[in-house]
């Protein structure tokens, strides 16, 4: 490709983005309104909504008779029911799936428990049979568009081939070739943590953006970047694996192997284990003879508890550096947060510690808008965000 073409090829799909998404927040507008809000000229506008009403993404209507002379603009709105999407997430102790209309609402949703994920084959069966189940009950109309699939290792991009996938022990595998497989609509799969990001920008916090970080701190850590209204993967898929950045040198050893990663720190795994090695030296902190949890954490640390005090400063400490990893990388407009470490009752102490002081970039900082339908919504919207930006 020229890099004129490539340059027009980029424009074409901003501008796609731009559009869907200010019709989705304003709808009705007309097309004189989106030409003057978005600065993009009647022509594009108008070439960009045939395309949209091609696909069935958006409807038209006649603006109501309000008396005036000349005539009425004609109303653009999203269309929610001109497909389904379905959109799984594999997780090493459950799948997920749910079907979607097009504005991101779940319409039906399903999980079961997996029985043996070290098994790739019998894992993927699993996935194809849980999305058997959901389509099951979808009638010919509206037609299903797509499947999208969220994963949590690490994915050739490429080919959507796993190639490593520590936590349940799967090395190569050909995750998407298997996913395929009497399929009949495109499968889409992605990183977990992108899928995510691509959820916000569409459905929650992000929808105002066109730059966007989305930081998991969870069992484990990871970001996912739409720049541009594109998802950034890097050469081997590994873009945003930050939870392996080394922050402490001297630190415990991580389960990559190294010494003293971010996950070592900020994971919820990591926390707690922190938290009773500091309880060892406040045998008086109320936390103790209590079960501890990030929630029974964050209350006691409310409450002024010195031990629980201690473990919430380290915290806040490496969660600022996760977020300043980020903002400094990658510049976005803003960082949405998400995970058990910042969605857990009582989150908002840590949440206030680490914005306290400010940044000296001012990042917008956000949570995720998101519910627990998360991860199945994200995976969702890569199905929909290809046929925005497909070359057609
Ligand atoms: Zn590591």
């Amino acid at each position: 490709m020229s890099s004129l073409r490539a340059d027009q090829v980029l424009l074409q799909r901003i501008n796609r983005i731009t559009v869907l998404r200010y019709i989705k927040r304003e709808e009705p507008i007309s097309r004189i309104d989106l030409s003057k809000r978005t600065g993009l000229s009647p022509s594009t506008i108008t070439n960009i909504t045939h395309y949209f009403l091609r696909k069935n993404l958006i409807s038209e209507r006649k603006s109501p008779a309000t008396g005036a002379k000349g005539r009425r603009p004609v109303w653009l709105s999203l269309n929610p029911d001109g497909g389904r999407l379905i959109g799984v997430e594999i997780r090493k102790e459950v799948l997920r799936g749910a079907v979607t209309d097009l504005s991101g609402k779940v319409l039906s949703y399903k999980e079961r428990n997996v029985q043996d994920p070290g098994d790739p084959q019998k894992l993927t069966a699993e996935a194809r049979d849980l999305v058997g189940s959901l389509r099951a009950k979808l009638k010919r109309r509206p037609r299903l568009l797509g499947i999208g699939v969220s994963f949590p290792g690490v994915l050739d991009p490429e080919t959507g081939d796993c190639l490593l996938w520590a936590d349940a022990g799967w090395g190569r595998f050909p995750l998407k070739e298997g996913l395929e497989e009497g399929a009949e609509v495109p499968v889409l799969v992605d990183k977990d943590s992108r899928a995510e990001a691509l959820g916000e920008f569409w459905f929650g916090a992000g929808q105002d953006v066109n730059d966007l970080v989305f930081l998991k701190l969870d069992s484990e850590v990871s970001a996912g970047v739409v720049s541009d209204g594109r998802l950034y993967r890097g050469s081997k898929g590994l873009a945003g694996e930050i939870g392996h950045i080394t922050v402490d040198p001297k630190g415990k050893r991580c389960r990559c192997g190294k010494l003293g990663c971010l996950e070592t720190k900020v994971s919820v795994p990591a926390v707690l284990e922190r938290a009773r090695e500091v309880l060892k030296e406040h045998p008086g902190s109320s936390l103790a003879g209590q079960e501890l949890s990030l929630r029974s954490l964050y209350r006691a640390a409310g409450e002024g508890d010195e031990a629980a005090g201690k473990v919430l400063e380290e915290l806040a400490y490496f969660v600022r550096m996760a977020l300043e990893t980020v903002a400094y990388t990658y510049d976005s407009e803003l960082v949405v947060l998400a995970g058990e470490m910042v969605e857990a009752e009582g989150a908002e102490v840590l949440l206030e510690k680490v914005k306290l002081g400010g940044f000296p970039l001012e990042v917008r900082i956000e949570t995720s808008k998101l519910d627990e339908h998360r991860g199945v919504v994200g995976a969702a919207s890569m199905v929909l965000h290809r046929l925005v930006v497909e070359e057609d």
